[in-house]
């Protein structure tokens, strides 16, 4: 028997954040509970895009199927209606990718999550699902002279593969897109789109909905046994004949998946309308904008006048605890206020209307990863997006789906679908350790900002960090 940790209970209390918010603002109250002894052929925990791709994938393979989706809250609760709405794929992780698949199928999974982009869109389009889907591309900046080029390792290896996802920007053509003089050197790559992501969310649900799935909601799974393919809930049980657990950084409370994720916090604000300001600014194109720091900034715009910015890695969740706290903490919002300010001066004088925070599954490289645990009936998982899951989670459908279904196909055979690629020490290392990399990060990557030197032990810890969404040893300055 294992128990499951739990999402913060629901309520006017929680905090979802702006895009929740509007979502949920657009809906009629529907949520159902899971009550009593139930059955499912598969059972989905967790009601973000993971599981509600892997639901809908199912259910299209096989209608006859019965599939049940558990959700602690409501479907989009967790990053699925948190992010900062970036789709796009992997060609910035292309060298990590080929260290986990090889060159081959790296190539063929960057090219599957370049073609998943314009299928969100497609998705959205045919479901009536009106999630703001914009394909502006995404500029990839350097903002201190430490980041420039940190494309290039990745502009090489695509280049091998036979790919040139980057267009380089010339810091003229940078200042007039972004409407910013920080941004010293950049790339572009137009195959990237933004959306609203929790109105994605729900109108996954929708969707799954739509094809038969029955989609539980404010129904926490508190506990699961692997022998017999039951779980409980807070009112009942569901019996399956194999389940699929899709609960983000949460995964970190399981013990086997313990050493393979760790909870990290991602922080957004967002300004309120703005009038004028971003045209007279030149930032007309709606892309999606991120820098290369490993605490990466992420900033983009939305249909109606506003700024979202993110920063990633703020805070770190210790002993497989996803904190309550990583939905809204004062000082991180404060500090991605003063980044908005700095990298958007656009935003300047701009009241910020609202900012929260969410989990994120951080894997040893980056990258996400799917495997079964050990137990008589099958139980799958999909874990370590990373901070990318918009685009990914819609391939991670597939691979979940294709593996819950015992196919043996592309996806459930992919390289991806070898279960845990790396695992980080063990507890109290890792926290230990954890805490003293990021800080050396955070104090790096604040010097690298105001051009000051980077002594060399906070180098030296601070390359003990993971990558991010790209390889830092191969960055060089240009
Ligand atoms: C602030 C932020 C910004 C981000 N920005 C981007 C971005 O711009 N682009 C991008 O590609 N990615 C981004 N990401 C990452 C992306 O949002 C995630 O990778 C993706 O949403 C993960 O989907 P998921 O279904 O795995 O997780 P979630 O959406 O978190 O879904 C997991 C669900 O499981 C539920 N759950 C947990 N435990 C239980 C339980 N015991 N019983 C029942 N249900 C349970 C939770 O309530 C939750 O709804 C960001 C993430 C965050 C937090």
């Amino acid at each position: 028997m294992n128990k499951l940790p739990q999402p913060p209970p629901g309520g006017p209390q929680r905090h979802y954040g702006f895009w929740m918010n509007e979502a949920l603002g657009r809906e009629e109250p529907e949520a159902q509970r899971q009550e009593g002894a139930e059955t499912a052929d598969v059972l989905i925990v967790g009601g973000g895009y993971v599981g509600l791709w892997t639901a809908i994938r199912i259910a299209e393979l096989d209608p006859a199927l019965r599939v049940t989706v558990i959700e602690a809250d409501l479907c989009g609760s967790g990053a699925s209606g948190r992010n900062g709405g970036f789709a796009f794929g992997w060609w910035p992780k292309i060298e990590t990718l080929i260290d986990r698949v090889g060159s081959e199928e790296a190539l063929v999974l960057a090219d599957a999550a370049d073609q998943a982009v314009f299928e969100l869109g497609e998705f959205c389009g045919r479901e009536g699902i009106d999630a703001d889907f914009t394909p502006g591309g995404w500029i990839w900046t350097a903002t201190s002279g430490a980041q420039r080029g940190a494309w290039r390792g990745a502009m090489k290896t695509a280049r091998g593969l036979g790919s040139d996802p980057f267009k380089e920007l010339s810091p003229d053509e940078l200042r007039d897109r972004t409407g910013s003089p920080v941004h010293l050197g950049g790339v572009f790559e137009a195959k990237a789109a933004t959306v609203q992501p929790a109105i994605l969310a729900r109108g996954l649900r929708q969707a799954a909905v739509r094809r038969g799935v029955r989609v539980c909601e404010k129904s926490p799974v508190l506990s699961m046994d692997g022998k017999s393919g039951t779980v409980k809930t807070a009112s009942g049980t569901v019996r399956a004949s194999s389940i699929v657990l899709a609960t983000n950084a949460w995964l970190a409370g399981i013990p086997e998946l313990r050493r393979a994720i760790v909870p990290l916090s991602s922080d957004v604000v967002v300004t309120g309308k703005m009038s004028g300001e971003l045209a007279a600014s030149g930032w007309t194109g709606r892309e999606a904008i991120s820098d290369s720091r490993l605490m990466v900034h992420y900033y983009r715009t939305t249909s109606d006048g506003r700024v979202v910015l993110g920063k990633g890695g703020g805070g770190l969740g210790t002993f497989g605890r996803v904190p309550d706290e990583f939905e809204q903490n004062s000082d991180r919002i404060r500090q991605c206020t003063q980044s908005l300010r700095h990298l958007v001066p656009a935003t300047r004088g701009v009241a910020i209307e609202d900012g929260w925070g969410g989990a994120v599954d951080r894997s040893t490289d980056g990258l996400p990863f799917f495997g079964a645990l050990k137990s008589s009936v099958p139980v799958y998982y999909g874990a370590g997006f990373s901070g990318n899951g918009v685009v990914p989670s819609l391939l991670a459908g597939r691979i979940l789906a294709s593996m819950a279904l015992g196919r043996r196909d592309e996806w459930s055979h992919c390289g991806l679908a070898r279960g845990i690629p790396g695992k980080f020490p063990p507890e109290p290392f890792r926290s230990a350790g954890g805490w003293l990399v990021r800080d050396a990060v955070r104090r790096k990557e604040s010097k690298e900002d105001s051009g000051r030197k980077v002594g060399f032990w906070n180098a030296k810890i601070a390359s003990l960090a993971p990558s991010g969404f790209f390889k830092p040893s191969d960055s060089d300055e240009s």
